[in-house]
């Protein structure tokens, strides 16, 4: 076999994967200093992260039981991160971004008040939390048929396709589109390797483009492609970390009524009964995109029964709401988080080594609020590696990739 000739490229780190995790890293590793690139297969935040409610909340709906549990603990910082950083002062520049709701509401219904009110007398929510009185109830709540109880938060829904844009657009000339039937792995050896698969093992990305190849040797890869992180670990034999995914169906509601709202209502599980957030279509209509355990519940479900269990719930807990004129549809979709025992939910943003190649690291944030999180964790595995500060690498047969288009852009055409 003659040996093949490559135009070798290089970089300190290249990110496989565009959703919100490889876009902040990018970010992060750019104004660090490193040469880093991104990869993306499809279009920039597909799968979870267009799929996303735009949440950016500090953990609170994880402390229903009435404890604060680890989860809340690590998340708690969050939104003054994601503040800082949507007015120009943080680690991440993202002024270019919109924000949908400044606050979330959290209500409930009679039977599971006393314990969310025990729960909030207790100091542990920090001061997140404000009951909000009768006259400065927003409009969806001033009917006087509503009879629960309703706290603000002081959280932020942001309007997440303007977050990816404004991400990728910080980072210009550095994130390309990849054609898998056109690259693949190369797997290196270096010369003191003892045994089959260790540490002095690396990977390398092959690419043929007009007959040509071109080798890609980087510092590090980190694999941030969400559910696809699976596929890659496997075709590279990687064992460890897993993953696992949390099926859900969300459904999606198109209609005239005039109000916004973001809010979680509170039922005895652990996960919010339902949370609805609101999505503005170009048309003027809004997208009303609800969560939850309906969503989780619904996972296996046909999608007219999701359907139909969304508006018995929005019938019980806001009858006033008139949603005749909607349009109705479903979206499953996974969850993409490491593995954990008894399925449990991740508590932060997981990134790790590998112990088959030295330079790959795999990371889920587990929530787009955890980005923050997650760029700090690659960043301190990346340690002592040398930063180049090296201009772009020069990649002209790859071409940027799309933004995704969210579900209900896809659903109703707008
Ligand atoms: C319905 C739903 C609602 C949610 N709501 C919230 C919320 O309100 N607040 C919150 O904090 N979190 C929320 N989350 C969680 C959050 O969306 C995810 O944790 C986050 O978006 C994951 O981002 P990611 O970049 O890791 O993965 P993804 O968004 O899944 O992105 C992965 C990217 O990698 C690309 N890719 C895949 N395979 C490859 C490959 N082989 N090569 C190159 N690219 C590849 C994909 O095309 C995609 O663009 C929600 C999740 C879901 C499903």
């Amino acid at each position: 076999m003659p040996t093949i000739k490559h135009n070798t490229i290089t970089c300190d780190v290249a990110v496989i994967g565009g959703g919100i995790a490889g876009l902040w890293l990018l970010n992060r590793l750019i104004s660090g200093g490193y040469n880093a690139i991104l990869f993306e297969q499809t279009a920039l935040g597909s799968d979870q992260t267009v799929a996303s409610q735009g949440m950016i909340h500090g953990g609170v709906k994880y402390t229903l039981s009435g404890t604060l549990t680890g989860a809340s603990e690590a998340i708690a910082d969050m939104p003054a991160h994601w503040l800082a950083c949507m007015s120009g002062k943080g680690d991440v520049d993202l002024q270019g971004a919109t924000t949908l709701s400044d606050h979330f509401y959290m209500w409930s219904s009679n039977s599971t008040l006393s314990k969310l009110t025990t729960f909030l007398a207790s100091k542990a929510t920090r001061g997140r939390i404000n009951k909000v009185s009768k006259n400065e109830r927003p409009a969806i709540f001033q009917h006087k048929n509503f009879k629960g109880s309703l706290y603000k938060l002081i959280d932020m829904v942001l309007d997440v396709p303007s977050v990816i844009r404004t991400l990728a657009d910080n980072c210009q000339g550095r994130i390309f589109k990849i054609d898998w039937n056109k690259t693949q792995w190369h797997h290196n050896s270096l010369k003191d390797s003892t045994n089959n698969k260790g540490k002095n093992h690396t990977v390398a990305l092959d690419f043929l483009y007009d007959e040509q190849d071109y080798r890609l040797e980087a510092s590090q890869f980190v694999l941030t492609a969400g559910q696809g992180n699976e596929a890659i670990l496997q075709e590279l034999g990687v064992t460890l970390p897993k993953m696992q995914r949390r099926p859900l169906q969300q459904v999606m509601v198109k209609h005239h009524y005039p109000h916004a709202f973001y809010g979680h209502c509170l039922g005895t599980e652990m996960t919010p009964r339902l949370t609805i957030s609101s999505h503005p279509c170009e048309d003027g209509c809004q997208v009303w995109y609800l969560g939850g355990t309906l969503a989780e519940k619904g996972a296996d479900m046909a999608p007219d029964e999701v359907i139909a269990n969304a508006k018995k719930e929005l019938k019980e807990l806001m009858p006033w709401v008139d949603l005749s004129d909607a349009q109705w549809a479903t979206l499953p979709v996974d969850r993409a988080e490491p593995k954990q025992l008894n399925f449990a939910r991740p508590d932060k943003a997981y990134a790790s080594t590998t112990k088959e190649y030295s330079n790959i690291i795999v990371a889920w944030p587990t929530k787009l609020t955890l980005c923050p999180n997650l760029a700090d964790e690659v960043i301190s595995l990346l340690g002592q590696q040398p930063v180049t500060s090296s201009p772009a690498p020069d990649l002209p047969f790859l071409s940027p990739p799309p933004i995704a288009k969210t579900p209900w852009q896809t659903v109703f055409g707008d």
